[in-house]
């Protein structure tokens, strides 16, 4: 069989010359060849087109641990899929793991619930309105709770509940061995703390167990402010923010014209976790009071609405990305950032309040260590595909003087593994213990198609 899909019954096949090999028994998934439309959604990632010989979607645990041993069998680069929404997540003659079918959505007992690697958050929030439950994720329908999880997890209701790693409870995790455990505070505790930022280094996960919280509904929506002081409306969102409710989640965005249909905007989006319209609108209404706002559709909705769908961008557009935690969202860093946003561009600037259930987790918890931002800082400048090298640096310069003002950086906003993502996402210590957990749970480097901690350099390389 040269194409197509095939329903493995139990093996994985390997397509030769029109005739089929039996390669290895206990694979009950769908495998998907290069030559179909399926194999080439699978195989795209965020951006990017990948050319992987294969496309493998299993549906179980014991699936995952075959088509490890397969790739390793077979010295397959090995590119583990959730929702699809990194541009890591393919590869040029290896093997893509598409964890699309295992993405069940279950409720437990105690409002925990269960999710498939392969569900995307939308759906989860979905699934979980008729309990009136939700767990905080991202902003975007489609986006996988497998790559989410793993990196953090900045979502619509960080303030009240953190990341989305706060609310973990455990995971199902296939090592590279092939053994399936249980990562949980009680069972392989080190795993579970590297899989709460460590990305897709440790294992592939499964399923992910956590705590959801009761929520009946949000008021969200957005608010228009005129861009041209953006520096003024920074700070004075920013003022309102500090003395804000946690429960008020916010995020400025500014973006450039696209187009005569589309002039140069700035937003700020709330989205209040809780249905009390007078309770939210008196958080909301400073937001109102801004100078410039234009005017807003904050109302009261169910959580799965305030989920978004931002189209990729074009495959021809040049993307130099950048972003860091500030700890401290001062007057100086808004005047830097602003001048620095105003020389890329064409460029989208995104600021997030964190401030509250995020910030309590202690730094040694999880993997993920800065927990004492008070915003995370993210801009997205867009070049042609010809620019000069000379333009990217032009931009990375003025970041850097951004960058001054901030620390570390999200490895999950990152578009690629760049020399310095690894040594900005974690301090010393984490990346330390984190290479340990490397060395224990994928001593061979299996997993290293990702931001990549590599289990044997010291100290912690950059990112090949
Ligand atoms: C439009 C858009 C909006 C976004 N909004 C947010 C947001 O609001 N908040 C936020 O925090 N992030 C956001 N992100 C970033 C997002 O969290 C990352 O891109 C994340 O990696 C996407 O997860 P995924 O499962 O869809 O991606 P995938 O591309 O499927 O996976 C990303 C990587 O994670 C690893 N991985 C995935 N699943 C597994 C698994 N089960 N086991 C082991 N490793 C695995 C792999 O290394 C893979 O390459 C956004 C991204 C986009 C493109």
């Amino acid at each position: 069989m040269l194409g197509g899909e095939s329903d493995s019954g139990g093996a994985i096949h390997r397509a030769l010359m029109g005739g089929e090999e039996r390669v290895i028994d206990g694979f009950m998934g769908t495998i998907l060849w290069p030559g179909s439309d399926e194999y080439l959604m699978a195989a795209t990632a965020y951006g990017r087109v990948g050319s992987p010989s294969l496309v493998a979607r299993p549906v179980s645990a014991a699936d995952v641990a075959a088509a490890i041993a397969y790739a390793r069998a077979e010295g397959l680069t090995l590119s583990v899929r959730s929702g699809g929404h990194s541009p890591m997540n393919t590869n040029d003659g290896g093997m893509v793991l598409d964890l699309s079918r295992i993405r069940e959505v279950e409720v437990l007992d105690n409002n925990r619930v269960r999710l498939g690697s392969g569900a995307v958050w939308g759906t989860v929030a979905q699934e979980l309105q008729p309990y009136d439950l939700a767990v905080s994720s991202g902003d975007t329908y489609t986006v996988g709770v497998g790559g989410l999880t793993l990196g953090g997890g900045i979502g619509w209701l960080v303030r009240q509940q953190g990341l989305a790693i706060d609310s973990l409870l455990s995971a199902e995790v296939v090592l590279t061995s092939g053994a399936i455990v249980t990562a949980s505070e009680a069972s392989e505790p080190e795993l579970f703390w590297a899989l709460r930022g460590g990305g897709g280094n440790f294992g592939v996960v499964t399923r992910f167990t956590f705590q959801a919280h009761p929520l009946r509904g949000v008021v969200a929506g957005t608010i228009h402010v005129q861009p041209t002081d953006l520096a003024g409306t920074l700070r004075g969102w920013r003022d309102v923010m500090r003395a804000s409710p946690e429960l008020l989640n916010s995020t400025v965005l500014a973006t450039p014209e696209f187009g005569p249909e589309m002039p140069a905007q700035a937003r700020v989006l709330v989205c209040f976790g809780g249905a009390d319209l007078a309770e939210a609108m008196m958080a909301i209404r400073p937001l109102l009071a801004l100078s410039g706002v234009t005017g807003d559709d904050v109302e009261l909705k169910l959580f799965v609405e305030v989920f978004d769908e931002p189209s990729a961008p074009p495959g021809s557009i040049r993307i130099v990305d950048r972003n860091g935690f500030a700890t401290d969202f001062d007057d100086g860093l808004i005047a830097r950032l602003t001048t620095a946003q105003a020389s890329f561009g064409d460029a989208v600037l995104m600021v997030r309040y964190l401030r509250g259930a995020f910030n309590r987790v202690p730094a040694d918890a999880t993997a993920f260590a800065h927990r004492d931002a008070e915003a995370f800082v993210s801009s997205a400048a867009f070049l042609p595909p010809d620019a000069p090298d000379e333009e990217e640096q032009r931009i990375l310069d003025a970041w850097s003087f951004v960058a001054e003002k901030l620390t570390g950086t999200y490895g999950n906003f990152r578009l690629r593994a760049e020399p310095d993502v690894l040594s900005l996402m974690y301090p010393p210590a984490t990346a330390a213990r984190l290479q340990m957990a490397k060395r224990r749970y994928d001593p061979e480097n299996v997993l290293a198609h990702n931001l990549n901690i590599v289990p044997w350099a010291h100290p912690l390389p950059p990112a090949y």
